[in-house]
């Protein structure tokens, strides 16, 4: 399987690394024909407002918007979760998401820039040893649909989540160097993707 990072805007490099020491080769997308060649999407972290302007003004949003929602296997970090979410709370006049992940999601829901965190989480899937959360200016679920699963949650708000082939955290593994989070998306969402 395929693996791209759609290239527009954050930490894009951060992830096509951390999938690279999961063993996958990711290849960036930044236009509809790279878009094709993958089948499967990492949507990293960054400017929800900024990916989604660019992902227009590259033709891409609604070949990316379609793929997610006919099944491609998608995994979205911070501003990509928010990018993923159907519902976004705080969101400015206007803005829009691929969709296909039934949240609501609120975004810099734990306050501002200053008020980044780190923190230890359990996380339903992946082993014993916690995993070390970074959240910058991050969105917390508000709200889950019924085909949703949450999978880890900080003071209350679920902070990972995933729904089938979508599958979305509010936190940034990309920067920590622990790469289960990826692996987790490469072993069980993408793999179950292949099966069904
Ligand atoms: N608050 C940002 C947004 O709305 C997300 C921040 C991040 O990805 N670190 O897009």
């Amino acid at each position: 399987m395929k693996i791209g990072v759609l290239a527009l805007q954050g930490d894009v490099r951060e992830h096509a690394r951390s999938l690279s020491d999961c063993g996958v080769s990711a290849s960036l997308v930044r236009r509809a024909s790279e878009l094709e060649r993958v089948d499967a999407l990492v949507i990293p972290g960054g400017e929800s407002t900024t990916i989604a302007k660019l992902a227009r003004t590259f033709g891409l949003f609604d070949d990316i918007s379609a793929r997610i929602k006919n099944g491609m296997p998608t995994y979205g970090s911070c501003a990509g979760m928010i990018l993923l979410a159907n519902q976004v709370l705080d969101a400015i006049v206007g803005q829009e998401t691929f969709g296909g992940l039934d949240v609501t999601v609120r975004r810099n829901a734990f306050g501002r820039q200053v008020d980044s965190f780190e923190s230890d989480l359990t996380f339903d899937g992946i082993s014993e040893i916690p995993v070390r959360a970074v959240f910058i200016r991050a969105p917390w679920v508000e709200n889950v649909g019924i085909g949703v699963t949450v999978l880890a949650q900080v003071q209350g708000h679920p902070v990972a989540v995933r729904q089938g082939s979508i599958f979305a955290t509010s936190f940034h593994p990309e920067l920590t160097g622990d790469n289960r989070i990826h692996k987790y998306f490469v072993d069980s969402v993408c793999q179950q993707a292949i099966v069904q």
